[in-house]
């Protein structure tokens, strides 16, 4: 049985879609297997919900991060002031839809991001200034069972990979 994909963020990879149209490419060992293996399932969030490259860095206005986004308890705005909540929440919802129906149980995603953050997302002043929190997407992908964590968590990650794989392959005798 082929073992099962994983989505990355695309910035991670090198794709140019962050809102500034630069990258963050990450280098580790289990990105270069995960590719290698054909197991890397690309995703930006943002981007899947519709928003253009490049476009305003946006941040989630509110307490409770993106697990508050997706409850309507707060918004995502852009630096400009505009709302752009809707698109980030049909984002993760899309990621979220690729995931299911390719099989995915784990996420690696940038963190600080208000789609991607794993444990830290910006506070809504856009003056780089980072709390505790996970962005829309992680919220989501999380509420369904994922195990997602950032590119500073890839050794965790890799641990993680490894024990739901040894699950996939089942008992070995
Ligand atoms: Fe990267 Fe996620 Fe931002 Fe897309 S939404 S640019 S994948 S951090």
């Amino acid at each position: 049985m082929a073992l099962a994909p994983v989505l990355v963020s695309a910035c991670l990879l090198g794709a140019p879609v962050r809102h500034d149209a630069a990258d963050k490419r990450a280098h580790h060992p289990l990105l270069a297997r995960l590719r290698a293996q054909g197991r890397v399932r690309a995703v930006c969030p943002e981007m899947a919900g519709g928003l253009p490259v490049p476009r305003p860095a946006a941040e989630i206005h509110g307490a409770g991060g993106g697990g508050a986004v997706l409850a309507g308890l707060a918004r995502v705005r852009d630096h400009q002031g505009r709302d752009v909540t809707a698109a980030f929440v049909t984002g993760a919802g899309r990621v979220l839809a690729l995931a299911q129906h390719q099989g995915a149980r784990l996420a690696i995603l940038k963190q600080n991001s208000p789609s991607c953050g794993t444990r830290r997302i910006a506070d809504g002043r856009f003056v780089g200034h980072r709390l505790p929190g996970e962005g829309v997407a992680a919220a989501l992908l999380r509420r369904h069972g994922l195990l997602v964590f950032g590119e500073d968590e890839l050794d965790s990650a890799a641990a993680a990979l490894a024990a739901l794989d040894a699950v996939q392959a089942g008992p070995t005798r």
